[in-house]
């Protein structure tokens, strides 16, 4: 059981256009890597957005499992990394429900690669991470969920492997979600 508290932009309970299958997709508040035509400018701000512990995520995270049998969950942003060490607790704990993780992250991972505290950890919990900057001169025009070519996936775990990548069952799409308030929320790929 965690306090530790994550500070988020929004969540979906389900969404499948954000990653392999049906997932619980985390949008983290705070990003400073500031790629040109970020599609999440609402989120680059560093104020506190959405407080929530760690505990209550888990506790979505698993209603949403089984309500709609989610194979897991997707970091996404802002900058997951800027949260890393208290993200790979709420990580750790997901993969304890049987749940596989993806992380999203502007940074580029690898050997000689610096991270933010923690980095490492939540790195240690991924089953599947992109990476990289969005590039717009370097559009992508055949990978699922990837903007640029310079993005990279790692399969950390055996849970993925590279045929997700181009798979047609994973078509990039977007959702859109009205609210009660009638105000519309879209994610997954824009383009
Ligand atoms: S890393 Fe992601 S959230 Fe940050 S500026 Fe780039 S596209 Fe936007």
């Amino acid at each position: 059981m965690s306090s530790l508290l994550l500070n988020l932009g929004h969540w979906i309970d389900c969404t499948e256009v954000e990653g392999p299958g049906k997932r619980f997709a985390i949008w983290t508040q705070g990003c400073h890597i500031r790629c040109v035509d970020c599609c999440n400018p609402e989120l680059l701000p560093f104020v506190p957005n959405k407080l929530v512990k760690v505990d209550e995520m888990v506790r979505r995270i698993r209603a949403a499992h089984e309500q709609h049998g989610i194979e897991g969950i997707t970091l996404l942003g802002g900058e997951p990394m800027i949260q890393a060490r208290n993200l790979s607790v709420l990580a750790r704990e997901v993969r304890q429900l049987g749940l596989t993780v993806v992380l999203f992250t502007g940074y580029v991972i690898g050997p000689d690669r610096r991270l933010p505290d923690g980095g490492a950890e939540l790195l240690a919990q991924c089953d599947l991470v992109i990476d990289g900057p969005y590039v717009p001169s370097r559009r992508e025009k055949k990978r699922n969920w990837v903007g640029s070519t310079n993005q990279r996936f790692h399969y950390l775990t055996p849970a993925y492997d590279s045929v997700i990548e181009t798979a047609a069952q994973y078509r990039n799409g977007v959702e859109i979600r009205l609210d009660a308030s009638g105000q519309a929320m879209l994610n997954g790929f824009p383009f």
